[in-house]
């Protein structure tokens, strides 16, 4: 029997977990189910990271969380938990499956297109780090994150994935063409990753242009995979796909711990009727047996779950308005029923058990993600963000009071547009500017001889944050300003 963690959520979480675990209890799945507590009513305990310590440890030492939904209290300046576990336990990878199910009619179901799209969302970069700043009364700011190391580790994952599911495509989707650093950086990662496949076809795509096209050809895309923010948007249109998100599963797949959970929230609107969609977590749960090598059970549950839902039995979210709908509990029991049931349509082959996923459990310290071989770095200017409401030309001659012997100021842009040297009149600006100093002679600077300039521009402006202008190798590390 292996131990893992349930915690039930906030909502319709304890009526769907119940009825999916009520499924895997009449389907002899050999697991030992651990409650813990999570969620809202954790947080209104006065925990405030949503779950208790002992949670926590159990989680960290069976290493499978399987969840429902979790409500993050508002206006208590708290964090979501589901996102604080995803990132406190490193699971990198977001996996969401997206497939036409039969029973399930969609404007592509009855156009005859069939859907199959793997989505890897990056799980813990990007702006979901949070780190957000009001830095005037009218500026506020959020730092994207996006790590050479934190993008390997979940393209390759997602290399992995799809080789392992036959993949026909695998694509990244991104924003390079704009965010040339960063998206970049991510671009880059995904097209190194791909010289190690070429058995499968890798290729990239613009994320607005990637959007039309999954609206337009859904059944040209296999896997995709993205950064966290533009992942998490592009994964709700692919569950808009095939029905909604009654029938998104996901999974959080790390290294240590892997979290299983469906992609929709609490529902607070239906919560408590026992009238919600099942399917959804059910799916997540197949997928959470798969992961652990329970293969027989997967696909028994699977293929009864399809029968079931191509006889025309559905809760009131989808389905056959001419049917009526069933509620939670028979949903399950019709599920349960249809054990050793064939579905017509896409019916999963017999599968042998195999061994679970491995995992390492036991840590005594953080992992360090570093890459092995870095470029020399130097550092050739600063960019400072200062607040000023004095048009460009008066802040162009005060800082270039400062430069003294070794800075000479570049450029000031304002909201990421150039306006002085050059710029134009009709640029609006905020009272925010970055003005730009690099080094006279483009010999490489000290921090020390950055902390004098710092000094000495504070006497004409608040600077309310700085950036180092690098060189890594022979490669500009900063982006220009339009217009520069
Ligand atoms: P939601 O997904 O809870 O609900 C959106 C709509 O979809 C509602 O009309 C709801 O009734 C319907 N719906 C969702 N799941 C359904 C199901 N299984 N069966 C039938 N209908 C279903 O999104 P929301 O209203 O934006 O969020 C509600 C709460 O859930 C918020 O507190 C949010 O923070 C939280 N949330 C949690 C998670 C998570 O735990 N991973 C994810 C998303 C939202």
């Amino acid at each position: 029997m292996r131990r893992i963690a349930v915690a039930k959520g906030d909502g319709i979480g304890p009526e769907i977990m119940d009825a999916v675990l009520k499924i895997f209890y009449e389907a002899k799945v050999p697991l030992e189910y651990v409650n813990v507590d999570m969620g809202k009513w954790v947080f209104d305990k006065g925990y405030n990271t949503g779950m208790t310590p002992e949670a926590k440890q159990t989680i960290e030492t069976v290493g499978i969380l399987f969840k429902g939904p979790m409500e993050t209290p508002k206006g208590k300046g708290v964090k979501s938990i589901n996102v604080t576990a995803r990132k406190t336990w490193n699971t990198y990878a977001n996996t969401r499956n997206f497939q036409t199910l039969h029973g399930v009619d969609t404007v592509f179901s009855k156009a005859g297109i069939p859907i199959d799209i793997t989505v890897v969302r990056e799980n813990i970069e990007d702006t979901y780090g949070g780190i957000e700043h009001m830095i005037t009364n009218d500026v506020a700011i959020s730092r994207r994150i996006i790590t050479r190391p934190g993008s390997l580790q979940v393209i390759k994952y997602a290399f992995e994935m799809a080789r392992r599911k036959k993949a026909r495509r695998i694509t990244c989707a991104h924003k390079a063409n704009i965010m040339k650093i960063t998206d970049g950086l991510f671009l880059e990662v995904f097209q190194e990753v791909a010289k190690d496949y070429p058995d499968l076809k890798a290729d990239d795509v613009i994320v607005d242009d990637l959007c039309m096209k999954l609206v337009t050809k859904p059944d040209t895309f296999d896997v995709i995979v993205l950064t966290n923010l533009q992942g998490d948007i592009v994964s709700d249109l692919c569950a808009g796909l095939i029905g909604g998100l009654g029938f998104a599963p996901s999974a959080n797949i790390g290294d240590h711990i892997c979290i299983f959970e469906a992609v929709h929230g609490t529902a607070p609107d239906i919560a408590g009727k026992n009238i919600a969609n099942p399917t959804a977590l059910l799916l997540s749960g197949i997928g959470m047996l798969r992961h652990l090598g329970l293969m027989q059970s997967a696909t028994m549950i699977e293929n009864a779950l399809l029968y079931t839902l191509e006889q025309g039995v559905h809760t009131g979210d989808f389905g056959n308005k001419a049917i009526p709908p069933v509620d939670t509990t028979q949903f399950a029991e019709a599920i349960i029923s249809n054990f050793g049931k064939q579905p017509e349509q896409g019916a999963k082959p017999p599968a042998e058990n195999a061994p679970a996923t491995e995992t390492k459990f036991a840590l005594d310290k953080n992992i360090m993600l570093e890459s092995k071989e870095t470029a020399p770095e130097n550092i050739i200017g600063v960019d400072f963000f200062i607040e000023s409401d004095e048009q460009p030309a008066e802040i162009a001659n005060k800082c270039l009071r400062h430069g003294g012997v070794k800075f000479r100021l570049i450029n000031i842009s304002n909201r990421g547009t150039q306006v002085w040297p050059t710029g134009s009149v009709y640029t609006t600006l905020v009272n925010q500017y970055n003005v730009r100093f690099e080094s006279i002679d483009d010999t490489p600077l000290k921090q020390q001889d950055i902390l004098g300039l710092y000094v000495s521009l504070s006497g004409d402006f608040k600077i309310c944050s700085s950036e180092l202008l690098l060189m890594l190798g022979d490669k500009r590390a900063y982006s220009l300003a339009q217009g520069q």
